[in-house]
């Protein structure tokens, strides 16, 4: 006998029909004798739907306080929903929102973080021979409010849930069967990974690979959590995360891309020392999240600063530019949003020279101008107008996976 975290996205229980195929899932598992935990998303584009809704009565933004009251709400639709379907097909079962399931998070409304989760109610239920259905997404902060984890974040909560319980097995069904070198729906012949380490993982979700939240795939590598990414439509087998994988080190692991990006350039800065460090110290008071960075060498007294943010936060970031410009003296500001960031992604960089080389080769032979460049020891990313995008994340996945 085994315990079994599930956790199950919006489409895997967008519908009465849906919820009953996520039923069964569940009960399979339970009648050959194991214990269940399965955590649930709201339904479909619920939480959208929600959000649309508080807009529509504040276009301001309504308070974060009152955001996750609302958006909390659609976890609770589909927990209940989904114990009711397991009540129909005659098996013991019971829905816990968040702070039943014992969930205690700091007081950042909208991205709050798991402090600690209380397992003692998980238990007594699986004591019982229940099934547990709990709500993702969200917990309790030490003033009795209702907080969510972020966009996503239901990832996060079965994970959490399966490090406390000790679970043998973390599984997160979606409605792709599996990770892919790159976006099956972009590159045709991407293939299905079997594994994939922890790191691979993270940098793949981070730089815009929408299987798993990354949040969720920290926590599994902090508390050694192993996952497993399958499909709820189909049963096969999907990919597993984890530290060290058996199979044979490929290159590169994957292809992502991120058309959320937006670049800004800084021209004809003062080459003295501070200037770098005022800037970003600024975009940092503003919660502005920088990716690339470029600096040119300085020239005649004066240097440009080109980086990357994430296009929704293009209208403070020139903000603080303008204001920037105005107090340190700087020539003028280019912004362009029509870029797309190309990452590739593996372990197996780390010790083989000329992997750069290779992905730049890819794009110019296929006539691709590449804006900037960003390494880390398993990754590099490069900017390209967005035009090109797909065609990208094609050359790129041709040259490293066959
Ligand atoms: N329902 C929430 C969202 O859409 C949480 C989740 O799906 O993980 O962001
Ligand atoms: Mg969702």
């Amino acid at each position: 006998m085994a315990l079994i975290v599930k956790k199950f996205g919006g489409s895997s229980v967008a519908n009465a029909e849906r919820v009953f195929n996520v039923a069964n899932i569940i009960v399979e598992d339970y009648k050959a004798g194991n214990d269940v935990i399965a955590v649930v998303s709201a339904q479909g584009d619920t939480t959208d739907e929600l959000i649309s809704k508080a807009y529509e009565i504040n276009p301001d933004g309504p308070s974060k306080r009152e955001m996750d009251m609302l958006m909390s709400a659609g976890e609770q639709i589909s927990i209940a929903l989904l114990a009711m379907a397991i009540e129909k097909l005659g098996y013991p079962v019971i829905s816990l929102l968040g702070w039943q399931a014992g969930f205690k998070t700091d007081s950042k409304y909208s991205a709050a973080r798991i402090k600690s989760l209380d397992t003692d109610r998980l238990k007594a239920e699986l004591a019982k021979r229940n099934i547990v259905i709990v709500a993702g997404f969200q917990g309790i902060n030490k003033y009795d409010d209702i907080t969510t984890l972020g966009r996503g974040g239901s990832d996060t909560s079965a994970v959490a849930i399966a490090a406390a319980m000790n679970a043998d097995l973390c599984q997160i069904y979606t409605d792709v069967d599996g990770v892919y070198t790159a976006d099956p729906r972009i590159v045709k012949n991407a293939k299905k990974m079997q594994e994939i380490t922890y790191d691979e993982m993270l940098e793949l979700a981070t730089l815009g690979a929408q299987v798993l939240n990354n949040r969720s795939v920290e926590m599994a590598k902090k508390y050694n959590v192993e996952l497993e990414v399958l499909s709820s439509f189909e049963r096969k087998p999907g990919t597993i995360v984890k530290e060290v994988i058996t199979m044979e080190k490929m290159l590169i692991r994957g292809v992502a891309r991120d058309n959320n990006v937006a670049r800004f350039s800084i021209i004809g800065l003062p080459d003295t020392p501070g200037v770098a460090f005022k800037l970003f110290n600024n975009l940092a008071k503003k919660n502005i999240n920088v990716d690339i960075i470029l600096q040119s060498v300085g020239r005649d007294g004066t240097k440009d600063i080109t980086f990357t943010v994430a296009k929704n936060q293009s209208k403070e970031t020139m903000q603080v530019l303008e204001e920037f410009k105005q107090s340190v003296g700087g020539q003028k500001i280019i912004f362009d949003d029509k870029v797309s960031k190309i990452s590739i992604v593996g372990t197996g960089m780390e010790t083989h020279p000329g992997v750069a080389a290779k992905m730049f080769e890819a794009l110019y032979s296929a006539g691709i101008n590449i804006q900037m460049i960003s390494t880390s020891e398993i990754k590099i990313s490069v900017l390209i107008d967005i035009e090109y995008s797909d065609l990208a994340v094609q050359v790129v996945h041709d040259a490293f996976i066959e």
